[in-house]
């Protein structure tokens, strides 16, 4: 883009750029194939000489126009769209990794994302150590390893809501010769761009508040361009010599600045294939129009709710960022100023058997396996997605039982409140 736009605008106006007579809206290229007039036109494609079209698997306008418009979102020069956030983590990290190598991450991840990579990438050879984010730099620097390939953390953990440390872990990555990969679902780039504060790859989960309406489950990755992958090019291999499946081409050479997200494209969309439906990014891109306007009215009312609970007798414990007592209120102030996120955790005196009976006494807001949509939503881990652990087990990761985990939408503030209130009185 010529100009530089400000997020808001960005998200109206981002991505999709249609020419003369083209559609004003981004058009669903609902098709698997593009068409061309020569056989030649087709082999330069196949080998990477040309740029263009050829099958969805490796890539479609309706989702490069939504990537295009999260990359100008978060700053960076390329990105790529998953079927999932799962896929777009499992990328990140396997386009730089192999059979053998070693990455470091923040023990503050979503339960998913935990699993992916202490057992399923374990499978396939890649190692991880987990380190407490808020340990020293000396401390968390302990765990690297001459085979060690990233670090990874998220900006706002899920469930727990630890705010990371975005340039102390960026300083760690770099001292070691790796990016840092942040997973910034929660805050999105309205409330905090990682790459401003030194990280070099960026994930989401865009099931979550760039959709906004529970309506598609997705991912992204993001390229900063700012990791020197040559400086390095011992520990990078896969991008820094030459691919023998596409005829010896060197993607740091071929692609600059492009190199991570064409390897990911060109290498793990073509060979594992966790693309997005057009008629999904049809429905992000959407999501994404508003997501300036939704971000600060989560916030507000999460705000609202999160002291509402504070002050209320009946309420143990309040965990949120945006609390001035909160443990992680100077980082949220620090990387988030205008807002975090809009989810909360808190627990009941009586503990987990109250909060069963508070959550089945809540009328308006529902009971599912969700959060950061429109809607407010509550889950009780212990009894729903952590229910095969016992409380000892369950302290251990992090998640206390009595833990509620609240996420609050976008209605008035005031009904979500009372609702929470009468579900307290009941
Ligand atoms: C939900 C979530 C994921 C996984 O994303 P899916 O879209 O459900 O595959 C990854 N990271 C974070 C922080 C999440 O909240």
């Amino acid at each position: 883009m010529a100009k530089e736009f400000k997020p808001e605008t960005l998200c109206v106006q981002a991505g999709w750029k249609p020419k003369k007579g083209d559609p004003r809206v981004l058009p669903i290229y609902q098709s698997t194939t593009f068409k061309y007039d020569t056989s030649e036109q087709m082999a330069r494609l196949f080998d990477l000489e040309d740029s263009g079209y050829f099958y969805t698997r490796l890539q479609n306008p309706t989702n490069d126009a939504v990537a295009a418009k999260i990359a100008a979102l978060e700053g960076g020069v390329a990105a790529m769209l998953t079927s999932s956030g799962q896929a777009a983590n499992f990328y990140a990290i396997f386009n730089i990794c192999q059979a053998g190598d070693h990455f470091v991450c923040s023990s503050a991840i979503y339960g998913g994302t935990f699993n992916l990579f202490a057992v399923t990438m374990k499978k396939l050879g890649i190692e991880v150590t987990f380190v407490n984010p808020d340990a020293s730099e000396e401390e968390i620097k302990e765990a690297f390893r001459p085979n060690t390939k990233c670090l990874f953390g998220e900006t706002i953990s899920n469930p727990s809501l630890e705010v990371l440390d975005i340039e102390k872990f960026a300083r760690i990555a770099h001292s070691q010769g790796v990016p840092l990969i942040v997973d910034n679902t929660f805050p999105t780039p309205i409330n905090c761009r990682p790459f401003e504060w030194g990280a070099d790859i960026v994930v989401h989960s865009t099931t979550k508040y760039m959709d906004g309406h529970a309506t598609c489950v997705g991912g992204c990755i993001v390229d900063s361009g700012n990791f020197d992958w040559d400086k390095y090019a011992d520990k990078f291999p896969g991008l820094c010599t030459p691919d023998e499946s596409y005829h010896g081409l060197t993607y740091t050479t071929s692609f600059g600045k492009g190199a991570y997200i064409t390897k990911a494209t060109a290498q793990l969309m073509r060979d594992l294939g966790s693309i997005p439906s057009p008629q999904n990014s049809f429905l992000l891109n959407i999501g994404l129009e508003t997501l300036h306007l939704r971000m600060p009215q989560h916030c507000n009312n999460a705000q609202r709710v999160a002291e509402y609970l504070e002050s209320n007798d009946k309420v143990a414990w309040v965990n949120y960022c945006g609390l001035p007592d909160n443990k992680y209120y100077p980082l949220a102030q620090k990387y988030m100023p205008k807002g975090s996120c809009g989810v909360i955790s808190f627990g009941l005196k009586g503990g987990r058997d109250t909060s069963i009976k508070f959550m089945d006494a809540l009328e308006m807001v529902a009971i599912v396996t969700h959060v950061a949509d429109a809607r407010t939503c509550v889950l009780h881990p212990a009894s729903h997605t952590h229910r095969q652990l016992s409380d000892e087990q369950l302290m251990e990761a992090g998640v206390r039982p009595d833990l509620i985990r609240l996420s609050i939408g976008i209605e008035n503030a005031d009904d979500i409140i009372e609702d929470i209130e009468q579900a307290l009185n009941r």
